[in-house]
């Protein structure tokens, strides 16, 4: 079954409105403004695993979003708030003059605040704003690979701009956010998903090409189709582990290359430079190189065709491309565990002209561009497919591209 609908902006923000309200606690000011904002999640349509390798993203900002309440203390406190979609309830207090110590610390490194904490705090604090109450309500699942936690901060980071009113740019909003996640969370992520959720356009995909460092919208229309996505319930975090190996390999590549993963005859240098260089391949063997930086080099180069196929409103060749992207993380890139892969397979026998697994992988979720005649098999095949797998049954969402972070 399709989830029918997620919160509205307007629903998501009066409910986090009334949880500020509910939980201010006796020290804040209630004659203070209190704003609300929103920030969407991001589903990616193709480019996965290039974002920190000079590659090329397409992402959109979907209809699951974060909504915060907000409003200002005098005291440099950040009060936070969250009822997070697993029906967590989270609650806990930071004093800014704590953070400053601990980052400008001169033995400071990534991860002063490695939980929940460190996505709000550390974007408040990046940009340079003051004490805060905040409650967050959110309709992104967590460690869904819907970003969830660009939602966050990009959300809180609208907040504060307005609040404090800083003045702030899109381009410092993105890198105070990114600044949060990798340094004050320490999750080594790279900046595909701040910049969708904050450049988000409702009816447009965001291409991203972090050679240049430059974006274009690009009108999404896909009439006659509906992208769904099916959040695998296979928990994966990306403040460890995995992909970070992955992003450890490309980025020694990147530096000892100097490279863009562009050139025609990357993946053979790569190669051969393992092979001399083992420890500064961090211990992965040639083969196991030339599948890693193969999967980058074609990723941007099948990118940058999805893209013009986009701009021609050629579904089906977009749809061969997100498969072909998707064959290539599975074989080359190897992010994609058993439960994603039979969601992909079942929603490609039952008619979709796309599917793939997106985000970070090793869990998360996949998407499928689906004929709209097809979307109810497809959705059935994945759930059927998932269950007589053994793995655990996703949850189903229909989306389409929204506008991106916003007061509301
Ligand atoms: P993703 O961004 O794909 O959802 P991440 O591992 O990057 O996965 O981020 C998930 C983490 O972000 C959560 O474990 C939690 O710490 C934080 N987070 C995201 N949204 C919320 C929320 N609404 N409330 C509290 N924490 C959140
Ligand atoms: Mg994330």
């Amino acid at each position: 079954m399709i989830v029918p609908s997620t919160r509205s902006p307007e629903e998501l923000a009066a409910e986090a409105r009334a949880f500020l309200a509910e939980k201010a606690g006796p020290d804040t000011d209630p004659a203070a403004p209190t704003g609300t904002w929103l920030a969407p999640g991001r589903v990616n349509l193709i480019g996965d695993h290039v974002d920190y390798a000079y590659g090329v993203c397409l992402p959109y900002a979907t209809t699951m979003a974060t909504a915060v309440a907000a409003r200002k203390r005098s005291d440099g406190l950040l009060r936070m708030l969250s009822q997070a979609p697993n029906g967590e309830l989270l609650d806990a207090s930071v004093a800014l003059a704590e953070l400053d110590e601990a980052v400008n610390a001169p033995d400071a490194t990534p991860g002063i605040l490695p939980d929940w904490r460190g996505y709000i705090a550390g974007t408040v604090h990046a940009l340079g704003a003051g004490g805060m109450d905040i409650a967050v309500v959110s309709d992104v699942p967590l460690g869904s690979g819907l970003s969830s936690s660009a939602a966050l901060e990009c959300a809180v980071g609208v907040a504060a701009r307005d609040l404090y009113e800083l003045g702030t740019s899109d381009e410092e909003l993105i890198a105070a956010t990114m600044r949060a996640e990798n340094f004050y969370v320490g999750a080594n992520t790279g900046g595909l998903d701040q910049n969708a959720v904050v450049r988000g356009r409702a009816g447009h995909a965001l291409a991203l090409d972090f050679l240049g460092n430059t974006h274009e919208q690009v009108p999404c229309a896909m009439e006659g189709y509906q992208l769904l996505i099916a959040d695998s319930h296979v928990e994966h975090s990306h403040a460890t582990g995995e992909y970070s190996s992955r992003r450890g390999l490309i980025d020694a590549a990147a530096a000892a290359l100097s490279c863009s993963f562009r050139e025609e005859d990357i993946v053979e240098r790569a190669v051969e430079w393992a092979a001399e260089n083992p420890a500064d391949a961090l211990g992965n063997e040639p083969e196991v190189v030339r599948r890693r930086v193969r999967h980058v080099h074609s990723e941007t180069a099948r990118t940058i065709e999805a893209v013009e196929a986009l701009k021609a409103g050629d579904v089906e060749r977009f749809g061969r491309l997100m498969n072909d992207s998707h064959a290539s993380l599975r074989d080359d890139y190897e992010i994609v565990p058993d439960a994603l892969e039979a969601a992909v397979q079942a929603a490609l026998q039952a008619g979709a002209v796309g599917a793939r697994i997106t985000g970070g992988g090793f869990g998360g979720s996949t998407i499928a561009l689906c004929p709209d005649d097809r979307v109810d098999e497809v959705a059935a095949a994945i759930e059927s497919a998932t269950r007589s797998g053994g793995f655990p049954v996703p949850t189903i969402y229909a989306t389409s591209a929204q506008d991106g972070a916003r007061r509301v």
